[in-house]
């Protein structure tokens, strides 16, 4: 089960079930985030920490935040050694040639990227502030989550898009084969990394749905035009994005996240029981597929 002090179903994701139907559309990480491609606004900032050619692994950067609000995520980032983290964890599953780096960045835009020439995870500070917005929401009976509940969703969505942005790094490092979109397939493997854990990062798994599920909820306000312009994006919409995560993270272990399917008995739950039926199975074939891909590169993990 998950451990956590805040619900699997926030209001964000409530609001998301309304409109679900609708086809809710949008891109939490906008077409320009192709690997390598995307413009940076400030380029290469000096860091507080620099990768050196002996380093192995992904190793963290936190750059300095260049406007009032990029400096507390900065603040943030650095107190809450999220990026340590992060490198520490993804270290541990996945050998990668190093030194890769994770960079928090400046960017004047809410995205993450792989950079290929760079050899660089970028997660733009900006990102994370959309994503603090998003958490600081009050819930349905109008109580605002605590300041340390937000930190640790914000900390919890960057893990699910870092994982992201790593699937983008190793199927371009290693040259990796997909089948269908990239951008679903490194989903997948965010899912997979985070769902295979600890409570902590299930529990990451969770903000990260809950992050699509706002994103998915704030497309509806656009105009329709914009929304039409969604389809035409390599990535998946914000709200099959959710259901994607909600379903693949239930298929991980079916039993420990029953709440999750909406049925008759559980009128409240997040995932259609039409889509459920096949999670297991999807998640068992995302684990199949992942671990063929990267046989050669994970590293051995304890038993449990
Ligand atoms: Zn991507």
């Amino acid at each position: 089960m998950v451990h956590r002090n805040r619900p699997y179903a926030p209001a964000a994701v409530a609001i998301t079930l309304v409109l679900a139907t609708a086809c809710s559309s949008g891109q939490g990480e906008p077409a320009s985030a192709d690997p390598g491609s995307r413009r940076l606004a400030v380029q290469a900032a000096p860091s507080t920490a620099s990768s050196t050619a002996d380093e192995q692994g992904l190793v963290p950067v936190i750059e300095p935040g260049m406007t009032p609000q990029n400096k507390k995520e900065e603040q943030f980032f650095t107190r809450a050694k999220v990026l340590d983290d992060i490198a520490a964890y993804a270290n541990s599953r996945v050998e990668v040639p190093g030194p890769i780096g994770i960079v928090a960045t400046n960017c004047d835009e809410e995205n993450a990227n792989w950079d290929s020439f760079r050899r660089q995870i970028r997660f733009c500070y900006e990102f994370a502030t959309k994503a603090r917005e998003l958490f600081q929401q009050p819930d349905d009976k109008g109580h605002k989550p605590a300041a340390k509940e937000v930190d640790d969703s914000v900390a919890g969505f960057t893990n699910g898009i870092v994982f992201h942005e790593l699937g983008h790094a190793v199927i371009d490092i290693y040259d990796l084969p997909t089948t269908g979109k990239e951008e679903d397939a490194v989903d997948q493997l965010s899912v997979l990394l985070l769902a295979t854990s600890d409570d902590k990062h299930i529990g990451y798994a969770i903000d990260t749905i809950n992050a699509w599920g706002g994103f998915a909820a704030a497309d509806e306000a656009k105009d329709s035009g914009q929304r039409l312009d969604q389809y035409a994006d390599e990535h998946s919409l914000n709200a099959q994005r959710f259901f994607n995560w909600a379903c693949w993270l239930y298929g991980s272990d079916p039993a420990a996240y029953e709440s999750v399917v909406r049925n008759d008995s559980n009128p409240d739950g997040v995932l259609p029981s039409s889509r459920a039926g096949n999670c297991e199975t999807e998640f068992q074939k995302i684990s199949k597929a992942w671990a063929t891909l990267l046989k050669p590169y994970l590293k051995p993990q304890p038993v449990k």
